[in-house]
């Protein structure tokens, strides 16, 4: 049964430290550790995970965006793990939108990132995999792959005045009903 593991938060070393590379992605282990993030990931309500977030060095993340009432815009998508992610490319243009995060819970913040990330990984079977990722998919991987090189989102932004806090946020979007992501 997956269980539900503890989130570490902004502070604790894990989430600065840059994320070592997965040798054996067959073992027991780390099969376990995937269904563990997937299911954490769901029970916290996010969209995305990464093992630093969980206090595992490793260079996984979930992606598991999906449509819901407080995120209406995300594609539906099944959560999909990807081992040993490397950028190949990403697009010059770039859009900033608000980004939350599991490891800093009561902020918010507008994030510009890439409109668009040309990416390689390795699934849980071991297959190497390339993807094209735009839109709310390029945002959700370059936030959870900041999480395996140390950086979270508040790193990225241009202001410190692009920052809210979630009571504040909420109101924001009520009244500009702008769309949410919590990564
Ligand atoms: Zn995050």
């Amino acid at each position: 049964m997956p269980q539900c593991l503890d989130i570490a938060q902004l502070g604790s070393l894990v989430i600065r430290t840059k994320a070592q590379k997965v040798s054996d992605i067959q073992t027991p282990e780390i099969q376990a550790l995937i269904d563990d993030m997937i299911f954490t990931c769901s029970d916290s309500r996010g969209m995305g995970i990464a093992a630093p977030q969980v206090g595992h060095s490793l260079s996984i993340l979930i992606m598991a965006s999906a449509p819901n009432k407080r995120y209406p815009y995300a594609p539906m998508m099944e959560p999909t793990a990807l081992i040993n992610p490397h950028v190949i490319s990403f697009s010059d243009e770039s859009v900033k939108d608000w980004e939350g995060c599991l490891s800093l819970p009561g902020i918010r913040a507008l994030v510009p990132r890439h409109t668009q990330i040309e990416v390689n990984y390795v699934d849980r079977h071991g297959q190497m995999q390339h993807a094209v990722f735009k839109d709310f998919l390029a945002r959700l991987f370059q936030h959870e792959y900041d999480h395996l090189i140390g950086t979270v989102f508040l790193d990225r932004i241009e202001s410190t005045k692009d920052i809210v806090m979630e009571k504040e946020y909420q109101r924001l979007i009520r009244e500009k009903d702008e769309r949410e992501t919590l990564l």
